[in-house]
């Protein structure tokens, strides 16, 4: 049997995850997040005092982790690292940086692409990234690219972290979010950027709830699905 798949990629804080997630409930699609797997590796660099800007380093780590995904009675994905759930631990606001710095090493990206295409061959997935519709699943049956404007973006971030109870100044939010999509689109390893056969979804000025229907129309129309409810 071949499953189906949905590329989602885009910036940080684009509402990638949250989208992602809405729509894999309501089209019954397994959700996987890859920013969790390379936020795990980041947590496994900076655990064992490897050096995020050293391939070399964090090469040497590598065979020594145990990364594993789960799925919850909730539905939702938890990581796995050395058998330990770290699924909270990733979310801390300094292991996007570390995320972000070891994404950018061509060990981590091979280290991590059989898991995320060996998951796609066995479920009906909405995988959610950087590269996905570029690199994991170039033959994947929708390729949407979400973006919106930097503060938005930022305003996003800032207000999850407050929602979480972490401490948080919108201008180093801002800070990050630019500094990370540097760093996301210039590294020469599977930069994010559109597929050329991606849809681009731009939700600047859109909530949650109008993002969410332009994604699901658009899911919709392209695996040729009919509306079931509403
Ligand atoms: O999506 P999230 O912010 O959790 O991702 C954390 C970091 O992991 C990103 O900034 C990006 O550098 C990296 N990443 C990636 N490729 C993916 C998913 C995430 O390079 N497919």
């Amino acid at each position: 049997m071949s499953y189906r798949s949905i590329a989602i990629d885009g910036p940080s804080g684009a509402g990638k995850s949250t989208l992602a997630k809405r729509l894999a409930q309501e089209l019954g699609f397994l959700y996987v997040d890859t920013g969790a797997i390379y936020r795990t590796v980041g947590l496994a660099a900076r655990s064992r005092g490897a050096d995020p800007d050293r391939e070399a380093e964090v090469a040497a780590v590598l065979p020594q982790l145990a990364i594993t995904m789960g799925y919850g009675e909730d539905g939702l994905q938890h990581m796995f690292l050395d058998g330990q759930d770290v699924t909270a631990a990733i979310r801390e606001n300094e292991i996007s940086a570390w995320a972000s710095k070891v994404a950018a090493l061509p060990a981590v990206r091979e280290f991590l692409l059989e898991m995320q295409r060996r998951t796609a061959r066995e479920h009906d997935v909405i995988m959610d990234g950087r590269d996905i519709g570029t690199v994991v699943l170039p033959q994947a049956d929708v390729k949407i690219f979400l973006t919106a404007a930097p503060e938005a973006r930022a305003q996003r971030r800032f207000r999850e972290l407050l929602e979480r109870g972490q401490q948080a100044d919108f201008d180093q939010v801002l800070r990050e979010v630019v500094e990370r999509d540097r760093r996301d689109t210039q590294r020469e390893t599977a930069p994010l950027r559109q597929a050329e056969d991606a849809v681009l979804a731009e939700t600047t000025g859109l909530d949650l709830e109008e993002s969410f229907r332009l994604l699901l129309g658009l899911i919709r129309d392209r695996l040729g699905v009919e509306e079931e409810n509403t």
